[in-house]
């Protein structure tokens, strides 16, 4: 019977050049979902222990997401899993943009590959023939041309959907991604590297497979709804106002939980970026390697990335697959091209605020040359800041740098840095694989100013302001991560509306109260990680689902889609098995979860002396017990009981 997941997956041996159609039973996906759910399952079951991330051994999967092309909105994302080079643990990350919807044309809800190919290849499915090609042509090209280059070679009538790797993974960059429609990157967890690793350059899906979800005019009902909430677009704030805003939030001794509604609007108006100085004024943002504040990059120099002024670049709007909303845009300037994606907040305030850089001319290039180089933005950002300091403080000198003069804002030496991590080149080669790594080279007591999370760089969004961040960048299998949870989120997804066993949240609170440990915040947080395992798995984008699952109805989508009959409490359940696996996974491959804490100065330890968040410590080993036991987890080892961690066997 037809339904909305194909019920097979493509694995691909690369050693051998040979094809595999798996079928996957029901049950699965009613355990386990699609999208990085049926992905997790796949690698936690067929990765043996202590692989090598770079080795045959390793598997690395494209998986769509369970709702993509069932007529729901915000369901176009896919997802690419692997053993992480970066964590050495489960490797996930995601994309929009038009990818996900192609691999299930091609009748499979994933397609994996394992082995490593004697020469560079590219995956071609066409009309439900699949071919490796030899794409020695493609090697050494950047990301967007690799896409124009086989879309070009390989449009007669139709145009294929490519997702593929830049240079930057072909030189296993540890913070390598893959990206897709020409710039869009699927960039956390370094699985770029991985696809290098195998010598696959890409994929090039033209497949015509009919999606049939069960109910769709159910789910075309639910749509209607939705859309009004979508639509509702009054006049709004201009970026100077959203940051006159932000300074008079900073100085009151209570705050209002967010209603995503808000958010909304702002990402319609200007996508991500609205939230540029809102969050460098409130604390929000991370400022000079984290060891600034708000007051390093105040006014004068925040003005650089006004809101207002990235969008007088904007040509157009850019709207992923099944997107009502379109957060994205297509920007002019002087780029190869003309043209380039708008860059998104945590791009631009990882290559700005974060190194005092207030040349925005700088963070737009900088941006499409890693969207080209396929490499993570805020792992580079991050990598840049670290390299930053430790020039500073005289760990560095300008002979390590190559006669760099890595001193903070030198935007310049900044661009100079990146061009040869890129190409891996002096300096760069020690820093293309982040900072955890670079600073076990390094040495000389810089770890201290590596700012991650289990190894993954920390992202735009400050732990000494949210603490629920500091909980979800130590917890999850995948640390170091904002698109999961933190208390802002949990106050947007509105998950008690639809589950009344969680707990509502205050409207107004002290801002203190923020810091305090309490189980209430762990079933919250435990309460996002398991809803955005079920978001991760149906292909939803957490912009759709910050808008509050009573508007947004991705539970309700995912009855119709499947023909379920399930409780958002049930589905909850099944992302607490998702969560289980993950961590499981981590386990069997010897990441210990007490490693994976954030830096102590992302903590606040010791707690800063001015700006925003001066005297904020998050006291995070508590929370994290009491997350664990949530999940019922060992509070002390945070590993799963036996009983759990057979569940997710293959049997
Ligand atoms: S809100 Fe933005 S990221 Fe999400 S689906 Fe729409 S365009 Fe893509």
């Amino acid at each position: 019977m037809s339904n909305v997941y194909m019920g097979k997956i493509l694995m691909v041996n690369l050693s051998d050049g040979t094809f595999e159609e798996q079928k996957i039973p029901d049950a699965v996906y009613e355990k386990f979902l699609s999208g990085s759910g049926l992905g997790g399952f796949v690698l936690y079951n067929n990765i043996p222990a202590g692989a090598d991330p770079l080795g045959p051994d390793n598997i690395i999967g494209f998986v769509s997401g369970l709702l993509t092309g069932s007529g729901s909105m915000f369901t176009g994302r896919w997802m690419v899993v692997g053993k992480s080079p970066l964590t050495g643990g489960y490797g996930e990350a995601n994309c929009g943009g038009n990818f996900s919807p192609a691999i299930k044309r091609c009748g499979y809800d994933g397609i994996f590959f394992k082995g490593i190919s004697e020469k560079p290849v590219y995956l071609h499915i066409e009309n439900g023939k699949a071919e490796l090609k030899d794409a020695g042509h493609l090697w050494g090209k950047d990301a967007i041309e690799t896409e124009e280059t086989l879309i070009s070679d390989l449009t007669k009538t139709r145009k294929p959907k490519v997702a593929c790797i830049g240079p930057a993974g072909e030189k296993l960059s540890c913070i390598s991604g893959v990206s897709n429609d020409l710039g869009r990157m699927a960039a956390r967890s370094g699985l770029g590297a991985v696809m290098g690793s195998k010598n696959l350059k890409a994929l090039v899906l033209d497949g015509k497979n009919k999606i049939e979800p069960q109910n769709r005019n159910e789910i075309k009902i639910l749509s209607q709804k939705c859309i009004k909430w979508v639509n509702f677009q009054p006049w709004f704030l201009s970026g100077n106002g959203l940051r006159i805003l932000a300074a008079i939030l900073r100085f009151m001794p209570t705050q209002t939980a967010m209603d995503g509604m808000l958010w909304k609007i702002m990402l319609r108006k200007w996508g991500t970026i609205a939230l540029n100085q809102y969050s460098s004024e409130l604390g929000d943002a991370p400022i000079k390697n984290w060891a600034g504040s708000n007051l390093d990059f105040s006014k004068d120099k925040s003005n650089s990335i006004n809101p207002d002024t990235i969008l007088e670049t904007e040509i157009k709007k850019y709207y992923c697959y099944s997107c009502p909303l379109g957060c994205g845009g297509i920007c002019k300037g002087n780029f190869s091209k003309g043209e380039s994606h708008k860059p998104e907040y945590e791009s631009v305030l990882a290559l700005s605020g974060l190194c005092l850089n207030d040349n925005l001319e700088s963070v737009f290039q900088m941006n499409d040359r890693l969207n080209r180089a396929g490499m993570d933005t805020i792992s580079a950002g991050s990598t840049i800041a670290f390299a930053i300091e430790c020039y500073e403080r005289g760990i560095l000198t300008k002979k390590d740098t190559d006669g760099l003069e890595l001193t903070w804002g030198n935007s310049d030496a900044m661009m100079a840095l990146l061009g040869k991590m890129i190409a891996r080149d002096g300096i760069g080669d020690i820093l293309a694989d982040g900072v955890k790594i670079a600073s076990e080279k390094i040495g000389k007591s810089s770890d201290q100013y590596a700012m991650h999370a289990g190894g993954q760089e920390l992202p735009m969004h400050d732990s000494r302001f949210d603490p629920g961040f500091a909980v979800h960048y130590a917890v999850e299998a995948t640390p170091g991560r904002h698109t999961i949870g933190s208390q802002l989120y949990y106050e947007m997804y509105r998950l008690w509306k639809k589950d009344k066993a969680l707990p509502g949240i205050w409207l107004l609170y002290r801002k203190k109260s923020k810091y305090k440990v309490t189980e209430k915040k762990a079933i919250q947080a435990a309460a996002s990680s398991k809803f955005v395992n079920v978001l991760n798995g149906a292909g939803g984008c957490m912009f759709g689902a910050q808008i509050g699952v009573d508007r947004v109805p991705f539970f309700e989508w995912l009855n119709a889609a499947t023909g379920w009959d399930k409780t958002p409490a049930e589905y909850l359940e099944i992302g607490k098995r998702l969560q289980t696996m993950k961590q499981a996974f981590n386990i069997k491959h010897g990441v210990d979860p007490k490693s994976t804490k954030p830096n102590s100065r992302a903590l606040g330890q010791p707690p800063q002396a001015k700006g925003a968040n001066k005297k904020r410590t998050v006291y995070v080993d508590k929370m994290i017990e009491n997350y664990w036991r949530q999940f019922g987890w060992n509070t002390r080892t945070g590993r799963p009981s036996e009983e759990d961690i057979s569940s997710v066997n293959h049997t």
